[in-house]
Order: structure tokens, then C-alpha cells, then sequence
């Protein structure tokens, strides 16, 4: 060694100088007649050369061929997890949310368009109204919609002439809910004209100080709408998962892969849908080829994300018949029994690698799909190849998860469960049968054998704080690695300059809080 250890290029020298670069290479680490199966805890990254601000490393990842997020997070289509609140805030924050099917095809269709309606750059469809409606009508497209901007038309429709317009300040003190639109919209309006740009029409918006700006074409019809809040929610979430053109939030659906889930996906495009999951425990059927195959030439633009798979020969399949992203997981998630039942499955970190290592060749993004429980998880899954994590137990428990808080023992929690439970097998879903039951393709059976369970997760408050702390979490590990980026990230794993330990058992004790009598762990503040 030299004497002087602040000689870097003396160090670096000597450095050199050895055959091998310390720790394992990902390929040695996951070298499976060595080791065995592993999973996210039975190893470590080492740290590399700090030489950037954490907050400066960039998330942005791959979901599908297509679709780039600035954050790889996804939520689960799981009736306990990702409903409209779950999808919206997921979007907001720069991941996307998948909704659930285990209800009827229009349920889920209406929960697909309230994420696409949450936020717009032109609103190309606004509600409109004419003169003659009253007070009542503005008053209940409030309560369905949550909006009450609504411009007037001589016709009531679109394109029809513009004569006035209608905001929350119009109606909020009439008491009167007979009163026809005419005698108290405004008609004194700061339009722009069709063809303005996004920017400036947002201009004129921000300038005028209305909440509204309609935009008219030369002979005064209007053709579409800016709304203010729009820009203040572009504002307030810079890294929000937005269609280039429309602005509006990206938002996945899950559905099955039977004859009565085409009918369902043809509801859920028409809501604007972005990416459709194809949502099986064991992906590599006849079934899912043939329904990537149908969806590919029905609905070209849509991206597919078929599985889930934990092979290199499932992956294969999919990969062949069209999927633009695949789905690693069997029998990871925190709520699943599905290893312990069916005697299938794969240890999560393995499948991650083995599937993310194949699909790369034929540049599909990979998911690792189950078994997130912390911010290492996450850093362990995307060094594994896995461009994005789908989380379910992580984000249940949140107040944007559906289902109700309640107490037991002191503690607030809300239910999270399998879709292979005994219970969501049971919930009848709608006309068109239940999701959980053809996920586990157990329709038929007399016997319902579970592949989850029933459980309870405590209060974990609002993903709007939650997914923060994600982030931050991860740019910290990013930067202790020394990458600027997922994507730099990744490359360095498969170069072989990202380096990785085996934790043995005593090492997985020795990296958990020890030796204190009692304490308490607070996440992040
Ligand atoms: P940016 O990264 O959000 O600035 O995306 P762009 O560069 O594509 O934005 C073009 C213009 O559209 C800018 O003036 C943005 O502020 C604006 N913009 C982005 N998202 C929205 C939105 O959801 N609604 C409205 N009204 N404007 C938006
Ligand atoms: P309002 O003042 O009650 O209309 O509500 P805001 O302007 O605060 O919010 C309206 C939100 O709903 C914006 O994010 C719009 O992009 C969205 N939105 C979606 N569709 C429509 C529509 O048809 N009309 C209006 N006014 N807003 C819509
Ligand atoms: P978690 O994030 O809670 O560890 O796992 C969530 C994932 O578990 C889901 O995205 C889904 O792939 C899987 N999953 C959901 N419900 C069940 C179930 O009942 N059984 C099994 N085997 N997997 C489930």
C-alpha cells in the first residue's frame, strides 16, 4: 500500500495490479449449483465512488418497449391495492397504477377514465352545457365528475357557438337549483383561438387569472378547454407519468385471458387505457399466447405486459407472441402460499435475473413482481435487470388503497389480501365472473384451493409521502453504489464493474438492528 493514502492514483495503481476485481460478479453471485435459488436478502450490493449529490441521480426506467416512467414503481392490480386513488397518486408521482378486474368490466372502465379525466392539457371532450339547462344539471355533473367548469353553448354540445360559461363561484351561493344557466353564466370570456400552442394558451391562462380558458375556432364554437388547477398539478409533480400529447396520467389495467376478457378490454381502451397486464400466476398458457396475439392485432398501439413468469422457457413464449414487457414473480408476494401448495415457483432474486438476462436479449423490460418489502428490495431488483418493481404489500395499508381503516390491539390497520385467497375467490365480481379465480385458473373447480391469504398491514399514511421516501431511498443507495442512473446502473452490473456479496445467515443478522433491548424504527420524517 502506498504511504500516502491520499495518492488515489498511487492506490489505483496498486489496485490494478490484482487479477480480479473484489466481490462476485452478477453471474457468479446468482451461479445457481453453487448456491442454489436466492433471494433479495441473501446478498448485498458492495459500494463504488461517490462522486455526485444523491438528488441527482435519475430513476427513469423502461415498463414496456414503449413507456418510459421517471420512477419504477408499479402498483399491483389487487382489489386491495389499486383502485382510482392508488392509480392517480401512482401516476402523479412518476410510477402507474394497475387496476384491478376483480369487478365488473364497466366498473373498472370507470375507474380507467377518472384516472385519464384527472388531469389534461386540452380537455378535447369538456362536459358542455346549453343556456336553457339549469342550475341542477351543473349542481350533478359536480357530484358524478367533481368539476363544475362548464362552458355554454347555444347547442350544448361541443363545437356548437360559445355564449357563456359556468365556474363553482356561479352556483356555489344560488340556492335556487331551478334557475336556467342563462341568467347566470358568465359572457364576458378570455377565449383563444384553435391552434394556439399548450404554452400559450397556458399564458393566456396564467395572465387572465380565470380558471377556464376555452378555446374557439373562427366562428366562435368552441373546440376545447384549459383548465388553471391543470397547470398548478403540473407544477406541483414535475414527474408525473403523462401521455406526451394529452397530458393526461398514464393508467394500466389488469384483465384475465378468457373469451368474456376481450369485451372487457375493449371497455378499458375505450377509457383511454395505456397498458393492459396480463394477469396469471403461470403466464406461459395457451390462453395468454393467444390473447397477446389477439390484443396485438386488435389494438397495436396498446403495449401488452404478459405473465408472470419465473423461466427463461415461460419468458420465451410470451416474448415470441408479441409482449412488450413481462411480469417476474411466483410465489414471492407477502400475502401467497402458492410455493408451499403448488411445489412451483422460484426464488424472487434467481427468477429476476434469469428472466431480466434473457428478455434484455430481445430488449423487453422485465418486472419484478412480488416480495418488495423495503427500498433495498427495489435497488436489489433493478440491479438484478428488472426494469420496474410491482409492489403490493408495500403500498396496502396506504390511504389511497381502497378498503377502510380499523382498530385492533392499538393499532389502525386496513385488509390486505391475496387474489388467490379464499376470500377474493369468493367475491363474485360482477357479470362477468371472478378475476381471482381465473387468475389461478380455478373457475371450474368444486374445491377452491387458496394460493393466499387473509391479512391485516398497519397504517402506512399517504403514498403522496410514501413513494418520496421511495425515491430518496434509492438515489441514496444509487449514489453509495456510485451511479448516476438506473440505466448507467444496470450497465455497470452486466460489465461486471457492480460488484455483490453473499450474505450468509449470521451476515443477514449482523445487517439487522441488534443487540438493543428494545427500540423503535421510523422510517423517514
Ligand atoms: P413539461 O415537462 O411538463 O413542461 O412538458 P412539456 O414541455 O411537454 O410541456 C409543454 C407545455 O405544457 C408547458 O407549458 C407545460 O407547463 C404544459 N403542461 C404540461 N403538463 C400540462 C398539463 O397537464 N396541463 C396543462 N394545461 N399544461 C401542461
Ligand atoms: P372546476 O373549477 O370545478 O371545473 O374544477 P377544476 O378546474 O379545479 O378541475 C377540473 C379538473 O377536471 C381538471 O384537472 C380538468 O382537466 C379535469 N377535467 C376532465 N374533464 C373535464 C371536463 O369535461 N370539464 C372540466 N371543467 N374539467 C375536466
Ligand atoms: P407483495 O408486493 O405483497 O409482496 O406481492 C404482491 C404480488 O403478489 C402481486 O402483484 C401478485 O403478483 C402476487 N399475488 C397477489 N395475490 C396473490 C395470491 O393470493 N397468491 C399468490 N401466489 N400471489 C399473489
Amino acid at each position: 500500500m502506498p504511504q500516502n493514502i491520499l495518492d488515489i492514483s498511487q492506490a489505483n495503481a496498486t489496485l490494478s495490479s490484482y487479477k480480479s476485481r473484489d466481490g462476485l460478479s452478477v453471474e457468479a453471485l446468482l451461479d445457481e449449483q453453487l448456491s442454489g435459488g436466492l433471494t433479495y436478502n441473501d446478498f448485498l450490493i458492495l459500494p463504488g465512488y461517490i462522486d455526485f449529490p444523491a438528488h441527482m441521480a435519475s430513476l427513469e426506467s423502461k415498463i414496456t418497449k414503449n413507456i418510459t416512467l421517471k420512477t419504477p414503481f408499479m402498483s399491483s392490480p389487487m382489489d386491495t391495492v389499486t383502485e382510482t386513488d392508488m392509480a392517480i397518486s401512482m401516476a402523479l408521482l412518476g410510477g402507474i397504477g394497475i387496476i384491478h378486474h376483480n369487478c365488473s368490466a364497466e366498473e373498472q372502465a370507470d375507474m380507467v377514465r377518472k384516472v385519464k379525466k384527472f388531469e389534461n392539457g386540452f380537455i378535447v371532450d369538456p362536459i358542455v352545457l346549453s343556456p336553457d339547462h339549469t342550475v341542477a344539471d351543473v349542481k350533478a355533473i359536480k357530484e358524478r365528475s367533481g368539476f363544475c367548469g362548464i362552458p355554454i353553448t347555444a347547442t350544448g354540445k361541443l363545437n356548437g357557438k360559445l355564449v357563456g360559461i359556468v365556474t363553482a363561484r356561479d352556483i356555489q351561493f344560488h340556492s335556487d337549483d331551478s334557475s336556467a344557466l342563462k341568467e347566470i353564466m358568465t359572457t364576458d370570456l378570455v377565449v383563444a383561438k384553435k391552434g394556439v400552442t399548450l404554452t400559450e394558451a397556458n399564458e393566456i391562462l396564467k395572465t387572465s387569472k380565470k380558471g377556464k380558458l376555452p378555446i374557439v375556432d373562427e366562428e366562435g364554437n368552441l373546440v376545447s378547454l384549459l383548465a388553471r388547477s391543470d397547470l398548478l398539478k403540473n407544477q406541483s409533480y414535475p414527474l408525473a407519468s403523462k401521455a406526451p400529447d394529452s397530458k393526461q396520467l398514464l393508467c394500466g389495467a389488469a384483465v384475465g385471458t378468457r373469451p368474456d376478457d376481450r369485451e372487457r378490454l375493449a371497455l378499458l381502451v375505450d377509457a383511454g387505457l395505456d397498458v393492459v397486464v396480463l394477469d396469471s400466476s403461470q403466464g406461459n398458457s395457451i390462453y395468454q399466447l393467444e390473447m397477446i396475439r389477439w390484443i396485438k392485432q386488435t389494438y397495436p398501439k396498446l403495449d401488452v405486459i404478459a405473465g408472470n413468469v419465473v423461466t427463461r422457457e415461460q419468458a420465451a413464449n410470451l416474448i415470441e407472441a408479441g409482449a412488450d414487457g413481462l411480469r417476474i414473480g411466483m410465489g414471492s408476494g407477502s400475502i401467497c402460499i402458492t410455493q408451499e401448495v403448488m411445489a412451483a415457483g422460484r426464488p424472487q432474486a434467481t427468477a429476476v435475473y434469469r428472466v431480466s438476462e434473457f428478455a434484455a436479449r430481445f430488449g423487453v423490460p422485465t418486472i419484478a413482481d412480488g416480495g418488495i418489502g423495503n427500498v433495498g428490495h427495489i435497488v436489489k431488483a433493478v440491479a438484478l435487470g428488472a426494469s420496474a418493481v410491482m409492489m403490493g404489500g408495500m403500498l396496502a395499508g396506504t390511504t389511497e388503497s381502497p378498503g377502510e381503516y380499523f382498530y385492533h390491539e392499538g393499532q389502525r390497520l386496513k385488509r390486505y389480501r391475496g387474489m388467490g385467497s379464499i376470500d377474493a375467490m369468493n367475491n363474485k365480481g360482477g357479470k362477468d365472473g371472478n378475476a381471482a379465480t381465473k387468475r389461478y385458473f380455478s373457475e371450474g373447480d368444486t374445491v377452491k384451493v387458496a394460493q393466499g391469504v387473509v391479512g391485516n398491514v398497519i397504517d402506512k399514511g399517504s403514498i403522496r409521502k410514501f413513494v418520496p421516501y421511495l425515491i430518496t431511498g434509492i438515489q441514496h443507495s444509487l449514489q453509495d453504489i456510485g451511479h448516476k442512473s438506473i440505466v448507467d446502473f444496470q450497465q455497470a452490473v452486466r460489465e461486471g464493474v457492480v460488484r455483490f456479496e453473499k450474505r450468509t445467515a449470521s451476515a443477514q443478522l449482523e445487517g439487522g438492528v441488534h443487540g438493543l433491548h428494545s427500540f423503535e424504527k421510523k422510517l423517514f420524517s
